[in-house]
């Protein structure tokens, strides 16, 4: 007789990106719900993965990494962040910012340690936190009264920090809302964490798409924080290339040595074509990621402008390619319920915020993805100007 299965994640189902990216698909919608840009990464990072493809670059690359791109990824850090990492003991290639998010967590939280995040919370972090034997605390984000604006309570932070606590995640650039930290948020939150032994993991994914002239201020730029941290990003968001799922963590030796442990074994090596084509584009165009805020900003804008004459609510998000919209002067269905429905009826996808909650006090919200050719971004709002 076979055992029965008891779950490690008894409540976790399928995320709903791919929930609300498979209903678009069946109905045939127009799918602003999962992030990922529909257009092409550049054309000389694909020449360059052809290239190694074709040139016996096809069997595993070194389980940190390719050297050059470690030394690409060092040199652009110090170039933007003013941080020297050295390549060898602070840097690794992962695949995507997922398993740099997974093997972190693993790496550092232990039975009975408490990890705390902040809500609205991307949805990787507490699985992560669950199956190794920890216990996440959410922190709701302060919002504004005219519901569009978030950010850290600090209050509410001190509140849940413990001597528990073992981690504390940020991911400023904030998905789902677009909030950013300021160097004055980064310095209180070194400030109160100086007095606790926690981690902190600071997924910034999006660090290249911040608009209206506001910097990305990195947990690497303080170096009371740095040497608490695991930084993480990933060349998904900055090369329009989601699928190759390519990231890296940053850490100090020590904490870099606990996180390859994992990443050893999580995955061994990452995709070594690829590596070796981001390196190569990383050196030859250092400055690619510059275009981002302005190009994004343009689609952020189009996709705002477009929704002006609807009965929908939005202030233009501050970050990432994602905008909340307010649907409450529409109707007061449930969030989730009303995704499903709007993408069956209307053939709009979009992603409900109360997922990314314990509590369900993001009300009448959901999130569009801007990532688009304009004439999607036209075709969608068209539909949503119905409503
Ligand atoms: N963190 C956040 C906040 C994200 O939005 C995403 C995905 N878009 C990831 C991590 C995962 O990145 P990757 O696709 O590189 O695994
Ligand atoms: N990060 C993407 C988003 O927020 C989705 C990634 C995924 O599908 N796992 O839409």
């Amino acid at each position: 007789m076979k055992a029965p299965i008891t779950s490690k994640l008894p409540d976790v189902g399928t995320t709903i990106f791919t929930i609300m990216s498979q209903l678009a698909e069946d109905c045939k919608a127009i799918n602003l719900s999962q992030g990922f840009p529909s257009f092409e990464p550049p054309a000389e990072l694909i020449d360059r993965i052809d290239h190694y493809l074709r040139s016996g670059a096809n069997q595993y690359a070194p389980m940190p990494g390719v050297p050059t791109l470690r030394r690409a990824i060092a040199d652009k850090t110090a170039h933007v962040q003013g941080r020297a990492l050295d390549p060898d003991t602070e840097i690794t290639v992962c695949t995507g910012a997922t398993e740099g998010l997974f093997s972190t967590i693993q790496a550092i939280v232990r039975p009975g340690d408490e990890v705390v995040v902040f809500d609205p919370a991307y949805d990787s972090y507490e699985p992560a936190v669950t199956l190794a034997g920890g216990r996440t605390r959410h922190v709701p984000l302060h919002i504004s009264n005219d519901g569009f604006d978030f950010s850290i309570d600090w209050q509410r932070l001190e509140d849940a920090l413990n001597d528990k606590t073992r981690l504390v995640v940020i991911n400023f650039p904030h998905n789902p809302t677009g909030a950013i930290l300021s160097n004055d948020d980064l310095q209180q939150l070194a400030a109160l964490l100086r007095t606790t032994s926690a981690y902190l993991l600071s997924d910034e994914v999006y660090e290249h798409i911040v608009f209206d002239g506001e910097p990305h201020v990195s947990a690497l730029s303080i170096d009371e924080l740095w040497e608490r941290s695991f930084v993480v990003s990933s060349f998904g968001k900055t090369y329009h290339a989601t699928g190759w799922k390519v990231g890296y963590c940053m850490a100090p030796p020590e904490l870099t040595a606990e996180f390859r442990k994992v990443h050893q074994f999580t995955t061994f090596a990452v995709n070594t074509p690829v590596q070796h084509a981001l390196a190569d584009f990383l050196h030859g165009s250092p400055a690619f990621h510059e275009r981002l805020p302005a190009f994004y900003q343009e689609k952020r804008d189009l996709f705002c402008r477009l929704l002006e004459d609807s009965r929908f609510r939005c202030h233009p998000a501050r970050s990432t390619f994602f905008q909340i919209v307010d649907y409450g002067d529409i109707s007061d269905e449930d969030d989730v319920a009303l995704a499903k429905r709007w993408t069956e009826e209307i053939g709009v996808a979009s992603i409900p915020l109360s997922v990314f909650c314990e509590q369900p006090f993001t009300g009448t919200r959901l999130r569009f993805c801007f990532a688009k050719d304009d004439s999607t971004l036209e075709a969608a709002c068209e539909k949503l100007c119905r409503l």
